[in-house]
């Protein structure tokens, strides 16, 4: 029920598990993150609580983007093939999402007759998904956006494409979802808490928009593609 998102120079894993403590009140039954390094994806899922994901993560991993999760399921009991982030059958797109996919039932007829799922949520739609239409469209970003077009319900959603170590794809409708911008780093999460100790400097996203984010900069799209021009604004939470 929350996500967070964090590509840049340092060490991702700290910023991922205190991001995913701080929207734990969003929801707690599973957590998982993925780091993605030049080894490929690192990822780690629990049922239960941040705590229990901290104790089960590697600390030898070193990772400058990753993406985390804390789950209130929806779709699947909560168990640790159901916790996020989940990965397309290849294992090229790795994916967390908040929120409820109602047409998941009718896109798997539609598209995805010949893939063996691995969990029961309506999210392993979304990412088998990104891999047939990557298929289709030999580009990441046109794949995302064309799956962005597809789906009705509420999402915020963070991507990592396994060949590419420089941008998280991320996407929002009718879920909270900021981006946070630093200085050689971005983050995405459902709430400012979570990320309010690295940045105060925040975009707001609006519903069907696309950001493609990198360390340096991040560009705001509407689902047709058109980049969109977006002000920050300093985030005045206590953290
Ligand atoms: N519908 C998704 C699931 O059940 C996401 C739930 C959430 O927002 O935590 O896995």
């Amino acid at each position: 029920c929350g996500i967070v998102g964090y590509i840049g120079e340092n060490d991702t894993k700290e910023i991922l598990l205190n991001g995913l403590e701080k929207l734990e009140y969003r929801g707690y039954d599973s957590a998982g993150i993925a780091m993605l390094n030049e080894h490929g994806i690192n990822l780690f899922k629990v049922k239960g609580r941040i705590a229990a994901l901290r104790g089960s993560v590697d600390h030898s991993v070193h990772a400058t983007m990753g993406i985390g999760h804390t789950r209130w399921a929806t779709h699947g009991e909560p168990s640790e093939s159901n916790a996020h982030p989940h990965q397309s059958t290849s294992e090229r797109f790795t994916l967390v999402h908040n929120g409820v996919i109602e047409n998941y039932q009718d896109l798997k007829k539609e598209y995805l007759l010949d893939v063996s799922f691995v969990s029961e949520t309506d999210t392993e739609v979304i990412v088998q998904l990104i891999e047939k239409f990557y298929d289709k469209y030999r580009n990441t970003a046109e794949a995302f956006r064309q799956v962005m077009g597809l789906l009705k319900g509420s999402y915020a959603i963070a991507l990592i494409d396994q060949t590419d170590q420089d941008t998280l794809y991320v996407a929002k409708n009718k879920s909270p979802l900021l981006v946070g911008l630093g200085d050689g780093f971005n983050v995405v999460a459902s709430d400012a808490m979570a990320t309010l100790k690295v940045t105060d400097q925040y975009l707001e996203i609006y519903d069907q928009e696309i950001v493609l984010v990198n360390r340096n900069f991040v560009e705001v799209q509407k689902l047709n593609g058109a980049v969109v021009d977006r002000k920050p604004y300093t985030a005045q939470i206590d953290a």
